[in-house]
């Protein structure tokens, strides 16, 4: 059985045509089903935009439908269901609340959590998906898992444990938001042979191993990481500390798994973006056009907003979900053999900041930043005085110098990253180097922006 290259052989290597033929007899059910179950939500939005089921006799008629969920329809839903409903799950809820076995939550920057439901069906597809990336990743049955993402982390928390349980691996739930020195002490007493958590996680360790265990992160014996959650492992040089510092552990990047989304990078040695491996689920390589919403032309190297639709889905199905993430698509074969089509994580259509007419993605400059290292540590911060995404040049930015430098060797590499940010990235920079371990660090999601302005008058994210 450890012989398979694929947790699911049969699915996972149809060609994109049979593919495609799945997509569209699943989506037909999908929609019908959503419109006869959410009276309040997707049915009027399909009235107000003249549009009936029946009408849509293509993928391309469904492509030209107009975006009907987004994060600010879904905060707007569950307000209105916790009114009419007396509950928070939306009233893009088409099962019955009875059969919802499962919540996920987000954090949410304004603190307050919003949740998400799932079905016993539901979190099956979630486990088949988790089963395919951790699969591919190299994980077995028998096989200890440290869980080092937040226990409450959406898609990533408790479902992957579930997730992992249910494949035959051994997961062990140290869970973030139990800190550091408790998860290495997890790492140390438990011998996990893989990682799953976020690139801030892993970064983390690889800093911290040697003070709280006193030995490097290469002597816990972790050979795979799935990492999730953020940009990194697609950056060649996070990359390359991750898996140096975990002493040539193989290192996978991954995406959120729920609704049916399964996304992992494969093997090739460089970088080759995400492989979708559960299209029949779920569909999110759609893409639009971040400000008109107009559809993109799905060719090779297309860039837009990605949309999710998922065609199993029961319990709060995204449909023609634009949840602003900016994707790159890739259709041409990948050169590790495996069929299907890939994409790239460029940033948050949000994040995306324009530095007087040039485009800058804050994890591309973290990126250079890092091509930096051991001379600086890695970490930075984009200090924004005024709300994005349009900045007046220069880009501010901290850096940490690496440990041991001289006056003279920080002020060196200073001038240095000025002038590689502006080869690379095209934007003029004013940095200020600050002291190693000065900038705080997560076990969640790292961050990369520092805002100085006033919040309270923005809208949240
Ligand atoms: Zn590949």
């Amino acid at each position: 059985m450890s012989e398979q290259l694929f947790w699911n052989a049969e699915m996972e290597t149809k060609s994109m045509d049979e593919i495609h033929d799945i997509q569209w007899q699943k989506l037909q059910k999908q929609i019908k089903y959503i419109y006869q179950n959410s009276p309040d939500f997707y049915r009027p939005q399909f009235v107000s935009a003249g549009v009936r089921p029946e009408d849509i006799e293509s993928f391309e008629d469904f492509r030209k439908l107009p975006i009907m969920r987004n994060k600010e329809m879904d905060r707007a839903a569950q307000l209105e269901s916790m009114d009419r409903y007396g509950h928070s799950y939306g009233t893009y809820l088409c099962a019955p609340l009875n059969d919802v076995i499962h919540i996920y939550s987000t954090s949410g920057t304004s603190g307050e959590p919003s949740f998400y439901t799932f079905t016993e069906q539901d979190m099956k597809i979630n486990d088949e998906c988790w089963a395919r990336t951790f699969w591919r990743a190299g994980i077995r049955p028998g096989d200890t898992v440290l869980h080092g993402f937040g226990l409450s982390m959406w898609s990533a928390g408790v479902p992957i444990v579930r997730a992992l349980a249910s494949m035959g691996a051994r997961p062990i739930a140290a869970g973030a938001e139990g800190g550091i020195e408790r998860m290495l002490m997890f790492a140390h007493l438990t011998k996990p042979t893989a990682l799953v958590g976020t690139p801030s996680l892993a970064e983390y360790i690889i800093e911290k191993c040697p003070k709280i265990l006193g030995y490097p992160a290469s002597g816990l014996g972790i050979k795979t990481l799935v990492v999730a959650g953020a940009p990194g492992a697609g950056l060649p040089e996070v990359r390359h500390r991750i898996t140096e510092g975990f002493g040539g552990a193989k290192l996978f990047d991954s995406s959120q798994g729920a609704w049916g989304l399964g996304n992992v990078s494969c093997d090739s040695n460089e970088y080759q973006g995400m492989h979708v491996i559960s299209p029949e689920h779920c569909i999110w390589t759609d893409l639009v056009d971040p400000n008109s919403k107009e559809p993109i032309v799905l060719e090779d190297g297309a860039i837009g907003e990605g949309v999710i639709t998922a065609f199993d889905h029961q319990a709060g199905p995204p449909f023609r979900y634009a949840f602003g993430d900016t994707l790159q698509l890739f259709t041409a074969p990948c050169s590790c053999g495996t069929p299907g089509w890939r994409f790239k994580i460029l940033g948050r259509v949000d994040d995306l900041l324009n530095v007087k007419g040039i485009k800058v993605y804050p994890a591309a400059v973290r990126n250079v930043i890092n091509s930096f290292a051991p001379r600086t540590t890695g970490e930075m911060r984009i200090v924004l005085d005024s709300p994005p995404p349009a900045v007046n040049p220069p880009l501010r930015i901290k850096v940490e110098y690496g440990v041991g430098l001289i006056d003279t060797e920080i002020e060196a590499l200073c001038k240095e990253l000025v002038v590689k940010l502006k080869n690379r990235l095209r934007f003029t920079a004013e940095i200020e180097m600050v002291k190693p371990e000065s900038l705080e660090r997560s076990t969640l999601k790292g961050k990369l922006i520092e805002k100085t302005f006033d919040e309270t008058i923005q809208k949240e994210d």
